[in-house]
């Protein structure tokens, strides 16, 4: 029931091409590095891969770190922004305006009563709220 550490610039540099790394809501395989010097003529650390659809993708280095991990079977908590392991989370349905999915929420930390403490809205309501 550990929080899972999320990957390093070390770490990110020191895997070879083709290793696979779970970002965001795919797994995604490295393909290479590269720079790239941008508007403000700062120099950035680009991350290559391709996609799960084969599709190549780049990303600067610090925002892929921001949701890249190597633990293939993690999401990441609705509630506190953790990566987790998917079996040490409980799914909710989340609403938005648009759209009907999973959530996924810390079991051990009750993100889940938090998150919708904090989003009444989001609860199916039984009865009229008393004000
Ligand atoms: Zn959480």
């Amino acid at each position: 029931m550990d929080v899972l550490p999320r990957l390093t610039p070390e770490k990110l540099a020191s895997l070879p091409p083709g290793t696979r790394i779970k970002f965001g809501g795919q797994i995604v395989k490295l393909v290479g590095r590269g720079t790239l010097v941008n508007a403000a003529g700062r120099t950035e650390t680009i991350i290559e891969y391709t996609d799960s659809r084969g599709v190549n993708g780049s990303f600067e280095e610090k925002i892929f770190l921001q949701t890249a991990t190597q633990y293939l079977n993690s999401v990441r908590c609705d509630m506190c922004g953790q990566l987790r392991d998917k079996r040490d989370c409980e799914v909710k349905v989340v609403e938005t305006y648009m759209t009907r999915s999973n959530g996924y929420f810390c079991q051990d930390s009750k993100c889940a009563d938090r998150y919708f403490l904090i989003h009444p809205n989001q609860k199916p309501q039984p009865g009229r709220r008393k004000w």
